[in-house]
């Protein structure tokens, strides 16, 4: 390690170089000496000495106190004075330039190093804790969030920038003050006041965080909502010295979940949108075949599993290519359109109507047996033949299956209202036939 070096400023030669000489004796090694202010001031520039030694009064020009408060606007050095002027008067101005200690003459050699090494160490302390001030403003001024730490009062001892911004209070105004009075949060919905979580983390000394849907109200009255959360600062012992609060203007993110939010709901929109038209028959807006199927497969599994009987009923236009053929395609698609209302209309809301393919149509019965599905199929066999149809009468006829401990698949079951369809066809149309009965039934 290096000796200590010193700057002498001292305007009596004689005392300079007996100073000098002790500071040698002492250890120290001396970087330089100084008649007046002006040289002092250059020197301490030049040299950059580790501490200098100051004499007050300087013959004629500036004295010790402005040549030491000129030195410490240039260079971070201490300035120690040594002086015989002990009254009151310059006393005071130099303790006003804040100096690193003094000695009064005369003084003794212990005297004399004691200010020198307490000066030294001040400097040294000094300047770490300009150093951790300095880290902690860098740190504090590069975080996303509004920081304010307190007392343990709950007064405000700092602020980083972003505090400033959204308090709209600048640190300088705040500080010492209620954080209450700087941090002013209300609920959202209730405008109520929300108890400060400062306050709350005194008095509970565990971290708090803020309920969402709280809003900051800032010093010009613009209200932000914010999201925070507050933490004891505890002292070596373990004790409360403070309490540091964190908070964030939430309202980016609040657009931005908003706006998720109404894509979200837009596209389920478009979904069910699409999942309608997908299952959905165009002309007569009731179920399609693909929806049939779908449905039939998930019936036969119920009806298996619960046991419960399931029947199906197809239904297929009489004569339909002629009514075509008379009296033409559109009239005719408003025939099927009119079919679909009258099925629509007979139906229990628990069956499931679809258009199962050109005129034909298949209605899914659950919990419904073969007297029960016959009924059904009779009623709108019948609803539809008596229906005033503008053209001419019309009429369907229908097969029906029930599912039974054999009929295991889907495909068994349309297979078998099929092969019913087709008996009543042969039989003369306009009527109804059941899978398990060997003869329709019909008017
Ligand atoms: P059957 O009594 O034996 O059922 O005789 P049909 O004439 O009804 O049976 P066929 O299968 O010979 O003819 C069915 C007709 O249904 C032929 C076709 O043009 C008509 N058709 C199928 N889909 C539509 C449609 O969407 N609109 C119209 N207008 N006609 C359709
Ligand atoms: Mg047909
Ligand atoms: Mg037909």
């Amino acid at each position: 390690m290096t000796a200590t070096a010193i700057l002498i400023v001292e305007d009596e030669k004689i005392i300079a170089r007996g100073i000098e000489k002790q500071v040698t004796a002492m250890g120290y090694t001396v970087a330089g000496s100084a008649s007046t202010g002006e040289e002092a001031i250059q020197k301490a520039v030049e040299l950059r000495p580790d501490i200098v030694l100051m004499d007050i009064h300087l013959g004629t020009g500036m004295d010790g106190v402005e040549a030491a408060s000129r030195i410490h606007k240039q260079v971070d050095v201490p300035v120690v004075y040594l002086t015989a002027n002990s009254d009151n008067f310059t006393l005071q101005r130099a303790r006003s330039s804040d100096p690193f200690g003094y000695v009064l003459k005369p003084y003794e050699d212990k005297e004399l190093k004691t200010a020198i090494e307490i000066g030294l160490y001040r400097h040294k302390t000094e300047g770490r804790l300009r150093e951790n001030e300095q880290w902690l403003t860098a740190t504090l001024g590069s975080i996303g969030d509004g920081v304010i730490a307190t007392d343990k009062k709950g007064r405000v001892r700092l602020m980083n920038v972003l505090a400033e911004q959204l308090t709209g209070w600048r640190q300088a105004d705040a500080l010492g003050r209620d954080v209450q009075d700087v941090y002013r949060i209300v609920a959202e919905e209730s405008r109520l006041p929300v108890l400060n979580p400062v306050l709350h983390a005194l008095k509970k000394g565990a971290p708090t965080t803020l309920k969402s849907g709280t809003l900051l109200i800032d010093s010009a009255g613009v209200e932000r909502p914010i999201e925070d959360s507050a933490a004891s600062i505890l002292d070596a012992g373990g004790k409360a010295s403070g309490v540091v609060l964190v908070f964030r203007d939430i309202t980016e993110r609040r657009r931005l979940e908003r706006q998720l939010q109404e894509h979200r709901h837009k596209l389920e929109e478009a979904n069910a949108r699409l999942e309608m038209l997908a299952t959905t028959d165009e002309l007569t807006l009731l179920k399609n075949r693909r929806a049939f199927q779908v449905r039939l497969a998930e019936e036969i599994e119920r009806s298996h599993r619960y046991k419960m009987p399931l029947s199906l009923m197809l239904l297929d236009v009489d004569h339909f290519k002629q009514f075509n053929d008379t009296f033409g395609h559109p009239a005719g698609d408003c025939a099927l359109q009119g079919i679909a209302r009258v099925l629509g209309k007979h139906s229990r809301s628990t069956d499931f109507v679809a258009r199962y393919g050109g005129e034909e149509f298949a209605i899914l019965l659950p919990n419904t047996d073969q007297c029960g599905a016959v009924v059904s199929a009779e009623r709108i066999r019948r609803a539809i033949a008596e229906e005033e149809w503008p053209e001419r009468q019309m009429t369907v006829s229908i097969g029906v299956a029930t599912i039974t401990a054999t009929t295991r698949s889907d495909t068994a079951l349309v297979e078998e209202a099929d092969a019913a369809l087709y008996r009543s066809k042969r039989s003369g149309r306009n009527s109804v036939s059941h899978a398990n009965e060997s003869s329709p039934s019909a008017d």
